[in-house]
């Protein structure tokens, strides 16, 4: 099982404490964290805060740290009709890497990994794209720069060498609305029983908000724990 806290920026900050003590009482330090470097442009992680320390205290605790996004929000205008909608209802305007070209995906990807390398102190693990959608732009600038790790919903890939590591879908929590939350509590019932070979598991900040959520994560360790055993991304890159 691979376990992940998403959207970790200095906004959720008392809400990422709150899920690192969770999942660490589930799989200790074995997950991974989608840093935002600058969450909507207004919640940059600074070199040298407290916040930035925490952080590389947490990936020399060997969590590991995926790039998510830069500022998540989607700030681009799509061309296709198509996309725009899908960013929109889907996501809530949260696809940030859906309408970029490559030259401008390459140039975020590479601001945000300077960013959080320097902050952590070593090499990303790898990338997620906010709420899991990649336009082509960032399909290619992901492999051109030789990313080792990305998933969507769907699949674990790596962009480096093209492999396809892992499939199946993410179970994961929304509270948006009541009945995409009811909708979340049905479906991690039956996927955390579902017989995938690699089960992953995403939380959110606002997943905290709510108790039968909450529950609802709990259950799905323990039920996940039964018969499988924590990892980490970076263990698919060694099958
Ligand atoms: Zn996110």
């Amino acid at each position: 099982m691979l376990a992940s806290i998403h959207d970790v920026s200095p906004r959720f900050e008392s809400e990422v404490d709150q899920l690192v003590d969770r999942l660490d009482s589930h799989v200790a330090k074995r997950f991974a964290m989608l840093v935002v470097p600058n969450h909507w442009g207004d919640a940059p992680i600074v070199p040298g805060s407290p916040f930035a320390s925490r952080l590389r205290a947490w990936a020399a605790q060997g969590i590991e740290m995926f790039l998510h996004g830069f500022y998540h929000r989607d700030l681009s205008e799509h061309d296709r009709p198509a996309d725009a909608l899908r960013a929109r209802f889907m996501t809530a305007g949260e696809g940030e890497f859906l309408g970029l070209s490559l030259a401008e995906a390459r140039d975020r990807i590479n601001q945000g990994r300077a960013l959080v390398e320097d902050v952590i102190g070593r090499r990303i693990d790898g990338f997620v794209a906010p709420a899991w959608l990649y336009g082509n732009g960032a399909i290619e600038a992901l492999s051109e720069l030789k990313v080792p790790l990305a998933e969507d919903h769907l699949k674990v890939w790596s962009p480096a060498t093209g492999r396809q590591l892992a499939t199946g879908p993410v179970i994961t929590w929304a509270s948006r609305t009541r009945l995409r939350l009811f909708s979340s509590l049905a479906a991690a019932t039956v996927l955390r029983r579902a017989p995938l070979e690699v089960l992953r598991i995403g939380v959110h900040p606002p997943d905290v908000r709510h108790p039968a959520l909450l529950k609802s994560i709990d259950g799905t360790f323990r039920a996940a724990s039964r018969t499988r055993r924590p990892g980490r991304y970076s263990d698919l890159l060694e099958r």
